[in-house]
């Protein structure tokens, strides 16, 4: 019964999207640049940092990578937001999470430009998305899901969702998102305090799990011919792979997919739609700077 959502090839198609607002950008004299600042060695932000920093390789855009060493402090790197709120060239400005524990993440935060805060989690940009300003970044990973609801062909109009989670990053723009006129579901936000969990989510029609627990939803959970919409990205322990580890969700996906109408695999569901919708919110800030 289940659709497999192909994440991967829903994010190809944005960045073909993304790759014809580039053209007409450099054709008006404007390359869309990103700065990505790295706060320390973490190996899973160092991949994630290369992986952006490669994609506007890829695709023409200007890109910046500042690393900074472990033991940077608030000022050091409020030095570089600064420097690259004033930088023309730069149009997007991020900084991987999670810094070291000596930096105060939500200073940083606010300290950005809002109007370069592609990751979308600037209190100005919260507040947009909350009053449907669409001149307002959304969150990538968010953004991401809706467009997969969208060209899985789900409904989202009248559905009963269940976001589980409530992070800033997922959960809450996710439940905003799909309550919004753009998504007009009766949305029901779930976390760690949700008593009858399994019932809540068996009213679901779309199921969006961002709760970073490894095969956390389970098919009981489920409702027959629900979407699922699986944010989590766990690394459980497999001495059969080569790297001792493989990428899980946080859904069941063998047991709950078959009852699902659409589902996003992991990897190659929610995971390539991330970096995609930041190259399109680059994009959106590159056009936002020449009105
Ligand atoms: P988080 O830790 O900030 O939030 C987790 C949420 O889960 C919390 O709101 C908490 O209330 C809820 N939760 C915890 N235990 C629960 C329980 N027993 N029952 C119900 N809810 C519970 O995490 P996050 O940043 O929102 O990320 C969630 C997952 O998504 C992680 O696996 C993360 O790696 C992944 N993620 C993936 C992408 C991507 O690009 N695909 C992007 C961001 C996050």
């Amino acid at each position: 019964m289940s659709k497999i959502i192909d994440g991967k090839a829903v994010a190809e198609k944005v960045l073909a999207e993304c790759l014809e607002d580039i053209q007409e950008l450099k054709n008006a004299g404007v390359t869309p640049g990103l700065a990505v600042v790295l706060v320390g060695e973490d190996p899973a932000s160092k991949v994630y940092v290369g992986s952006k920093v490669r994609k506007c390789a890829e695709l023409g855009l200007h890109s910046r990578k500042i690393e900074l060493p472990v033991d940077a402090s608030q000022e050091d790197v409020l030095a570089v937001v600064n420097e690259l709120n004033d930088d023309p060239l730069i149009h997007g400005i991020l900084v991987q999470s999670p810094p070291p524990p000596q930096i105060d993440e939500d200073a940083i935060v606010r300290a950005i430009d809002p109007a370069k805060d592609v990751d979308g989690f600037h209190p100005v940009n919260v507040a947009k998305l909350t009053l449907e300003d669409a001149s307002g970044f959304v969150p990538c990973t968010p953004a991401g899901c809706m467009r997969l609801l969208k060209e899985a062909g789900v409904e989202t109009s009248g559905a009963e969702a269940v976001v589980i989670g409530r992070s800033m990053i997922v959960g809450k723009p996710m439940a905003l998102l799909l309550m919004s006129k753009q998504g007009n579901a009766t949305v029901t936000v779930a976390h760690s305090r949700t008593k009858e969990l399994a019932e809540v989510c068996r009213r679901a029609d779309i199921i969006v799990a961002a709760i970073g627990m490894p095969e956390f939803v389970t098919a009981d959970m489920v409702k027959e011919g629900a979407a699922v919409i699986d944010v989590g990205i766990n690394r459980v322990d497999d001495s059969s792979a080569k790297r001792g580890y493989r990428l899980v969700g946080d859904v069941a996906y063998d047991e709950v997919a078959p009852k699902c109408s659409a589902i996003t695999p992991v990897p190659g569901g929610v995971g390539p739609m991330t970096i995609a919708m930041l190259i399109s919110n680059t994009i959106k800030a590159a056009q936002q700077s020449m009105a």
